[in-house]
């Protein structure tokens, strides 16, 4: 796709569910856009003594479902447009998981690696001043994203709450296990994909005690994609994984957890006993069964997809298969479990928290985990049939069922 602003293409992904479903006019125009955003100026007193003056953003996307939801990602190429695109995909996440919130995403135009502690706590002070009046467990529930983390969502609560006079910790989800956090929010992205992995093979007859799988970005999502690939598809082998200084391979199979700590003792997967070096793009076309992308955007596009030989694509990334990428890949056979169905986990355990932080009583990880599996097991359930039934390619498919979702609830309040 020539153009590359993400909510552009948003826009366009919606456009095609839209025009399958036969929504109106109206219906169309009005979820093609954000329902409300805001964009803050925010002063901050640097270390240095000096103000420095940085621009936030919130949109939320769409209420018809419930409360929005969605993270604040602080990153040096923050745009509103990268906002509204994560915003809309949020209202497609929560409505594809069929909890019952909306879509909103936050961000921060900076660089968190250029400052300190106490400059990154003084501007996460500042931006929930002021987007306070915004926010709450009824009206927008925010999250970590890239670059911001449980600290970060722990100083803003407490701030909120110094606003308002009051415990609120559901007003941030994503807190540490001190303030509120729920069990099994760290590895639920992953879980949430694997589960959806395991659905698929039993769909596709997959025998994983002789099957392969292979993780290229090897952070957060994709280690423990590794490891709970492991711990709920038993004896497959894990056979390549890769970061951005590039990949290992060893045909024989590894040990999920020994990579893991390999990479976090060396910073680094280069010279793991037993394998050999790949380049990433060898990785994402190596012969597998499973192929978790777990880096970031476009890494299949029209230029490699056709070399692509995994039989699954499990985008626990964002945006890793460019649309042209979807539609190769799909004529190949390829089934691609898509990013906002298959990362769906890590909002599903979100909501999960506010549900907790709401009676004030927590679940044990056993529950947390059952919970997210039936949640997981049917909406993935539901993109297959849709895919069937519509003969289209699995991404489409989650697009028709959450969109078909969300137009219904702002139908039934008279919206449109
Ligand atoms: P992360 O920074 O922890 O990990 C990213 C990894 O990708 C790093 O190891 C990096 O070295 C590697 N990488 C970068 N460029 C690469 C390349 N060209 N080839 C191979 N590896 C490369 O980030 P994360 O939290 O794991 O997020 C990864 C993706 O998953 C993002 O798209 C993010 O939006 C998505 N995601 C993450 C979560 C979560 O809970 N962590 C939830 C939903 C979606």
């Amino acid at each position: 796709m020539s153009e590359l602003n993400p909510f552009k293409i948003a826009q366009a992904q919606f456009d095609e569910a839209a025009e399958r479903l036969g929504l109106d006019d109206g219906m169309r125009e009005f979820l093609r856009w954000p329902m409300r955003e805001y964009k803050v100026t925010l002063p901050v007193r640097m270390d240095d003594g000096k103000f420095k003056i940085f621009h936030g953003y919130r949109v939320q996307y769409n209420s018809s479902r419930g409360p929005t939801k969605g993270g604040l990602r602080w990153h040096p190429d923050e745009t509103i447009d990268t906002v509204r695109a994560l915003a809309a995909w949020m209202t497609w996440k929560t409505a594809v998981v069929d909890i019952p919130l909306g879509g909103g995403k936050g961000g921060i135009t900076c660089n968190p690696k250029e400052l300190s502690a106490g400059e990154q706590e003084r501007l996460a002070r500042g931006y929930m001043r002021a987007v306070a009046r915004l926010l709450g467990v009824t009206k927008d529930v925010p999250a970590p994203d890239v670059y911001t983390n449980p600290q970060i969502m722990a100083w803003m609560m407490d701030e909120y709450e110094t606003i308002v006079m009051e415990s609120h910790p559901g007003v941030i989800t994503g807190k540490p296990l001190t303030l509120g956090g729920s069990q099994g929010r760290g590895d639920a992205t992953a879980r949430g994909g694997v589960i959806c992995v395991r659905e698929a093979g039993k769909i596709l007859n997959i025998d994983w005690d002789n099957a392969t799988y292979a993780v290229q970005g090897f952070g957060n999502a994709g280690q423990f994609g590794a490891t709970i690939h492991k711990e709920l598809l038993g004896n497959s082998k894990f056979v390549a994984a890769s970061d951005s200084r590039g990949g290992i391979y060893c045909a024989a199979g590894m040990d999920p957890h020994e990579v893991v700590k390999y990479k976090l003792e060396k910073g680094t997967l280069q010279g793991y006993p037993g394998t050999e070096p790949i380049s990433n793009a060898e990785l994402l076309e190596l012969e597998v069964d499973v192929l978790y992308p777990s880096a970031l955007e476009n890494a299949i596009t029209d230029e490699n997809a056709a070399r692509v030989k995994a039989k699954m694509l499990c985008e626990l990334a964002n945006g890793p298969t460019t649309p042209e990428a979807d539609e190769i890949l799909y004529d190949k056979g390829v089934v691609i479990l898509p990013d906002f169905m298959a990362n769906a986990g890590g909002v599903t355990v979100s909501y999960f928290e506010q549900v907790q932080n709401s009676y004030n009583y927590y679940w044990p990880l056993k529950l947390v985990r059952e919970r997210l599996d039936e949640k997981m097991t049917d909406a993935f359930h539901a993109v297959w049939k849709m895919a069937e039934s519509e003969k289209v390619h699995m991404r489409l498919a989650a697009y028709l069922v959450s969109v078909q979702r969300v137009a219904q609830a702002s139908r039934d309040r008279g919206w449109v």
